[in-house]
């Protein structure tokens, strides 16, 4: 695209416009970051709620991904960071999954 914006175009109306632009695109700044923060905040409360309400049992049914996840290498803290929570507050859950690893690791020696 050449020769923009149209040199025949009044300045000013152009400004006006790109202003208008910028309004439908990013509409009262302030505000929608003021909206984010709270939805941030929304967010974070609802995963705090969720860690403390996850089971035993949902982890149990989890494990296995967990620990194969774990032995590809994959980041589980970022992807399963429930479970992940768990078992650092569930020694139970914790004993499960250290014995989970410890038959995937031998199984990879054989
Ligand atoms: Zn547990």
């Amino acid at each position: 695209m050449k020769d923009f914006p149209p040199t025949s175009y009044c300045p000013f109306l152009v400004s006006k416009m790109f202003r208008k632009l910028q309004n439908w695109f990013m509409p009262k700044k302030k505000k929608h970051s003021a909206e984010f923060t709270q939805t941030v905040q929304l967010l974070h409360m609802l995963e705090v709620t969720q860690e403390d309400e996850i089971a035993c049992g949902e982890v149990h049914e989890l494990l296995d991904q967990f620990t194969e996840m774990q032995m590809r290498g994959e980041n589980v803290n970022e992807l399963m960071p429930l479970v992940k929570r768990h078992l650092d507050m569930c020694p139970e859950c914790f004993e499960e999954y250290e014995a989970l690893l410890a038959a995937l690791e031998f199984e990879e020696t054989l």
